[in-house]
């Protein structure tokens, strides 16, 4: 069994430094106990990398990544950058990694926690029991599509991109979903616009041949805005939702909403040889360097790398444990906080995880 492991880490901006940290730090106390060594490499990106090498993603970090067996990923982008060009701006570098290290498949799991049940923006009963993953492909879709631009047209200024997918892109994303229904409850909801869009007709196509491999795993499709409604009135009912890029981006967003904070939600996104852990909120600006981040997303996430890139389930189900635990015994960061709760800041609340595992 493999016990040594390179992880390039790039906390990049914001609270995004305070985060890692934290995270490391649990990491270093499931090395000891697994027995497996961690040797991280650090690496800058986002508004970090510009301010100091006018790139998002120079060189010698995406090669800092591509020679690690995983990326470990804080959060970029901040009021500094926002004026640049586009391709200039922070998060630039994270589409880039992204698609440099074809990371195709982005796992965003959404648990509702019994201890923060009162913060979900639901009514109790209808979060208890959530527990859903949604699945958005990476790669392709109207992020990456050409032609894209804004030029002026007839004296008017216009914005236009172009949606796309690959029969292929389709093919290993729905895949990738019902092999994780298979370890779930064999269920998988593929979201899409087919009534509209012709990018939408060709995914539930493909989704369809891709299950006559499955038939074991349930499959439903389902239209985004009907998926959008039904996550907020049936959440139990998902398991796996399979969906594309833009769709992902919004629905994952929800999704998470739903149990609460940001703060809570990681993320995993894996490719055929690499795989990239970050928690799914932004660099927070407003809370930054204030020591009062929840670092709990972003602990999750290096649980999730135990898991999928360490091959060590027990190691993330240790983390997960000890969260639930940390959380049963009312620490809260500011953002979860309620009243009759301990509220404790970044470094603490990693402490008491520690203290836990
Ligand atoms: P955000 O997720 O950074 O913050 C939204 C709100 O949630 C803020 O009030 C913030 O304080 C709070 N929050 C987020 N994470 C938290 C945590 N761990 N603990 C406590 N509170 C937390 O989103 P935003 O404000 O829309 O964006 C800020 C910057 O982050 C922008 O530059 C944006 O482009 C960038 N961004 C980056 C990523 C990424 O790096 N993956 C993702 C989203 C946004």
């Amino acid at each position: 069994m493999k016990k040594h492991f390179k992880i390039a880490v790039l906390p990049g901006d914001g609270i995004g430094p305070e985060i890692i940290d934290a995270a490391l730090r649990v990491l270093d106390v499931v090395a000891k106990k697994y027995d497996i060594k961690f040797e991280f490499k650090h690496g800058l990106v986002g508004g970090a990398a510009i301010d100091e090498r006018g790139d998002p993603l120079p060189e010698e970090t995406l090669k800092i990544c591509k020679e690690s067996d995983a990326i470990l990923f804080g959060a970029v982008g901040g009021d500094k950058w926002d004026n640049l060009p586009t391709d200039k701006r922070p998060e630039k570098g994270l589409l880039r990694i992204r698609k440099e290290l074809e990371l195709f498949a982005n796992i965003r799991p959404a648990k509702a926690y019994t201890p923060l049940l009162s913060s979900s923006p639901l009514k109790e009963e209808i979060i208890k029991g959530v527990d859903l993953v949604v699945l958005r492909e990476l790669t392709g879709d109207v992020y990456f599509g050409e032609p894209r631009g804004r030029e002026v047209r007839n004296g008017e200024r216009v914005g236009y991109n172009t949606m796309i997918y690959y029969e292929h892109e389709v093919r290993r994303i729905a895949k990738f979903a019902f092999e994780m229904a298979r370890n779930r409850r064999r269920k998988v909801t593929s979201v899409d616009k087919a009534n509209v869009l012709e990018t939408s007709s060709l995914w539930r196509e493909i989704v369809n041949e891709v299950h006559s491999d499955y038939l074991d795993v349930e499959l439903e499709h389902m239209y985004v805005d009907n998926c959008a409604m039904q996550l907020i009135r049936r959440p139990k009912d998902f398991d796996v939702i399979v969906t594309g890029n833009i769709f992902g981006d919004i629905i994952s967003d929800e999704a998470g909403a739903l149990t609460g904070s940001l703060g809570m939600l990681p993320s995993a996104s894996v490719g055929e040889r690499y795989a990239f852990y970050e928690p799914i909120h932004g660099s927070a600006p407003d809370i930054a360097g204030k020591g009062i981040a929840n670092p709990i997303a972003t602990i999750l996430s290096a649980a999730m790398m135990l898991e999928i890139t360490c091959k060590l389930p027990q190691a993330a189900r240790d983390i997960e444990n000890a969260v639930e635990k940390v959380l049963e015994d009312g620490y809260r960061t500011a953002d979860i906080w309620s009243p009759g709760t301990k509220k404790v800041g970044t470094v603490e609340m990693a402490e008491e995880i520690i203290k836990r595992l």
